[in-house]
């Protein structure tokens, strides 16, 4: 246990914090990072196993040149590209957006440095939450190390729950002694696009200089592919991009649950769930990095004004909609699936895709979306008895 640890009360009348974060990954570090920023008068607890941060992944989203995130982002992109197997291709910008990069070790760096410059939130790394019981007055929060009570508690452990597709990549970081195939100003965002009846498979590619790339293997399909799998196809990549020698500086990949079932199961109360585990994740695409931080600054003010956590928003029944319709038709017809998002990227504007996976869709943009796509099989899939979700056999990080 660390020496800044408070006493073990064994669940007794006094309460060891106001608040206990379990976990302090993404969704974890943006809430106390911003209580640490507001030197709260809270007690909060930030309880992870986690001993050390890792390189292990970066965010990417849109978002204007500059906003409150922008001591963040290492790289930007005026422009993303959509293209398929046979050749198709088109490429997308917006007028006053820019694709933009976070590292991981920026984004933990810049929140382990608010926490422990800030006030009032207290890191306990090395220690694993096992259990959440409500008591009368809190709730107590089973460790390893011993027991602990919080009037309450949000819980961003991620759990593994069955999903409609599952979105499983695989990539490197690789630096090139000559300048690398790509152009600097342009993310590949779903490129080299394959269908198959297994699922969709594509390549995404960040230039992050002349001689540095991001460049991952992705599937979309209703099983998450094994990392072996995902590796050797990602081999094939580079190999294809003539890029076999480049040195590898990092890998970075998982497995994200796309359309996660409500949450069924009772929720202790005094307990929210927040981060992957709460729903964070858009169904339709995986993207969750702004959710979080949108729901961090959310849930901050709410405690610093003296009321209780939330978790994140319920998803709006029109996005829920079209989002369900877009996984249930994938699914059912994955060997269509590169003509879907080809028909998106060629039918719709940029702005309005944008919007579409920014959560800021208007109904004319899900007009235009609906126009765009092919309509038989949508049709068919409003009309049909929704799949069964396919449990996840894999562990999301392999
Ligand atoms: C490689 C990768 C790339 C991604 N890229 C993007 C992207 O570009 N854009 C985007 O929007 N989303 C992306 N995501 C999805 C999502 O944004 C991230 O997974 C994000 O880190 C999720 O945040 P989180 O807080 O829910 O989970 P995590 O960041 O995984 O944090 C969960 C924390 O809980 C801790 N924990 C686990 N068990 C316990 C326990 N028993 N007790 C206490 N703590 C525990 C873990 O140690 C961890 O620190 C990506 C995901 C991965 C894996």
């Amino acid at each position: 246990m660390t020496t800044n640890r408070p006493p073990i009360t064994g669940g007794g009348h006094h309460l060891d914090a106001d608040l206990i974060i379990v976990g302090a990954g993404c969704a974890g570090l943006s809430l106390a990072a911003r209580l640490a920023d507001a030197h709260t008068s809270l007690r909060v607890l930030l309880i992870d196993p986690r001993t050390e941060y890792l390189d292990d992944r970066s965010w990417s989203f849109w978002r204007p040149p500059t906003h409150d995130l922008s001591r963040l982002v290492s790289t930007s992109w005026e422009s993303w590209r959509f293209s398929d197997a046979s050749g198709r291709s088109i490429r997308h910008s917006v007028a006053g957006l820019r694709y933009h990069y976070v590292r991981g070790a920026d984004f933990y760096a810049d929140a382990l440095d608010r926490i422990a410059h800030g006030f009032g939130v207290t890191r306990l790394p090395g220690v694993r939450v096992d259990g959440l019981v409500s008591l009368d007055s809190g709730v107590r929060v089973d460790t390893d190390a011993g027991t602990l009570t919080a009037r309450q508690v949000v819980d961003t452990r991620p759990r593994p729950a069955a999903a409609l597709l599952y979105q499983s990549f695989a990539g490197v970081e690789i630096q090139s002694e000559s300048p690398l195939p790509f152009e600097t100003d342009e993310v590949g965002l779903m490129q080299s696009m394959t269908a198959d009846a297994a699922g969709l498979g594509f390549v995404y590619t960040l230039p992050l200089t002349s001689h540095t790339a991001l460049i991952e293997w992705t599937r979309f399909a209703a099983v998450a592919a094994p990392r072996s799998q995902l590796l050797s196809e990602l081999d094939g990549v580079l190999a294809g991009l003539g890029l076999q020698e480049a040195r590898v500086l990092r890998h970075e990949g998982g497995v994200l649950g796309m359309g996660l079932p409500r949450e069924r199961s009772a929720i202790t109360p005094g307990v929210v769930r927040a981060g992957t585990g709460g729903g964070a994740l858009r169904a339709a695409s995986g993207y969750g990095f702004l959710r979080m931080q949108r729901w961090a600054e959310h849930c901050a003010v709410r405690l610093l004004a003296g009321a209780s956590a939330v978790g994140h928003p319920a998803e709006p029944p029109l996005r829920r909609g079209m989002d369900r319709l877009f996984l249930q038709a994938v699914r059912t017809h994955p060997e269509r699936t590169a003509d879907y998002f080809m028909a998106l990227a060629r039918g719709v504007a940029p702005a309005r895709l944008v919007r579409f996976l920014n959560d800021g869709a208007t109904l004319g943009d899900y007009a235009n979306l609906i126009v765009a796509l092919p309509t038989a099989p949508f049709i068919r899939e409003l009309f049909s008895k929704p799949p069964v979700p396919s449990e996840l056999v894999l562990p999301v990080r392999a």
